[in-house]
């Protein structure tokens, strides 16, 4: 008779596919994974479950079923030798496993964690989440100049809310406008970690923030993907449609986030920036229409913040090169509506420079810098457009 270890995602974000155990301290558990509206692109890269019946023996997880496609290109999977799953006793402090505690299958397409329990429980994640409870701190924050208002319903019916801080003293007509918005795709909680940072620095009390407030209307929406976020999905809406494609066929039906945010960015007037954020296992970059305010944003992301890339900025794909229904919102933006708009990937595995994987506190640390050089790119556009 194996003891049993117990393994349930049956909560918020939570996410696990088939559990086998194989041995007394040996679990493989499957990665769920999520497809297309039409069952291609699966992308296998969130997992988010917990384990109850831990001794204090060394226990093995096996990660399968990582194998999807990407782009319509088959044979892609996100989980590699790179990958460094968290884990946490409490979901308070979460910590990255060592390069010791990690080994990679190559033939077999398996990550492999080893480890010696601290507790009877433990949960464990790809990244660490970001939930409704953090974003619920966030809005509820009380600031004269924060301003919070639903800008979507989900195609489930939860709302998507849209932060406005701004100096609520100074008119708006002398001010530069720049859009940030986070978690297109739900396994991405680095992003919402940054937008979180973001939020939190313009509402400081420092000066250099106070300044940014004058100048500046700074809308930001932490959680694009409210279903994805809560029902941990991975990349799709919950009808099945990539939140970052679809930005020039987008409907109300099936669709309805990008067609509500959408329509509320084309209606909110000048925009002087806009940026996307995303994660990625192994790269940073941003990738743009190149000119002065990309020039700048990447010249201060270098300088406030751990932002890796010698490539940056990296030009937008042509317009001829993008098929329909597969526009991401930056490009939507600048082709349509000549905005500056960019899409900014952060990496999850091992920052070269830091010498290991970005944290939380990191990802929140880095919209502190986030903000002084979205402040410093606007500085270069021509005033009232
Ligand atoms: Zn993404």
């Amino acid at each position: 008779m194996l003891a049993a270890l117990v393994v349930a995602a049956n909560f918020e974000g939570g996410s696990v596919g088939k559990v086998e155990q194989v041995a007394a301290n040996h679990l493989r558990c499957a990665v769920r994974g999520q497809a297309d509206a039409n069952q291609r692109n699966r992308q296998a890269n969130w997992y988010f479950f917990r384990i109850d019946g831990l001794t204090r023996e060394q226990v093995r997880i096996d990660f399968t079923d990582l194998v999807g496609e990407y782009n319509f290109k088959p044979g892609s999977h996100a989980v590699t030798a790179g990958t460094r799953p968290v884990y946490s006793y409490d979901r308070k402090t979460w910590r990255h496993f060592a390069d010791d505690q990690v080994s990679w299958d190559e033939r077999a397409t398996m990550l492999t964690v080893r480890f010696r329990p601290e507790s009877g429980q433990v949960w464990i994640a790809h990244t660490q989440p970001y939930l409704r409870a953090d974003l619920k701190r966030l809005v509820e924050l009380r600031h004269r100049d924060l301003r919070v208002t639903t800008i979507a319903r989900s195609a489930h019916g939860r709302e998507i809310p849209l932060l406005t801080i701004t100096d609520a003293a100074v008119a708006d007509e002398d001010k530069r406008s720049i859009w940030v918005m986070a978690r297109q795709h739900a396994w991405e909680t680095g992003t919402s970690y940054v937008a979180d940072g973001l939020v939190r620095f313009l509402l400081s009390d420092a000066e250099s923030a106070r300044q940014m407030r004058k100048g500046n209307v700074f809308r930001v929406i932490p959680i694009f993907d409210a279903d994805g976020a809560a029902e941990g999905a991975v990349r799709f809406n919950a009808n099945g449609y990539d939140n970052n494609r679809n930005w020039d066929t987008a409907d109300a039906q099936r669709m309805p986030e990008i067609f509500a945010v959408r329509r509320a960015v084309e209606q909110a007037g000048r925009m002087d920036l806009f940026l996307a954020l995303h994660n990625t296992e192994s790269v940073d970059y941003v990738d743009g229409p190149v000119d002065e305010v990309a020039a700048e944003l990447v010249r201060a992301l270098r300088a406030e913040t751990d932002f890796l890339d010698a490539a940056s900025p990296r030009a937008v794909a042509r317009r001829g090169a993008i098929d329909a229904g597969r526009m991401t919102v930056n490009q939507y933006l600048y082709y349509t509506h000549s905005v500056h708009a960019y899409l900014m990937e952060l990496r999850v595995e091992r920052h070269p420079t830091l010498g290991r994987p970005r944290t939380a506190g990191d990802f929140s640390a880095f919209g502190g810098g986030l903000a002084r050089s979205l402040a410093a790119a606007v500085s270069t556009t021509g005033g009232r457009r």
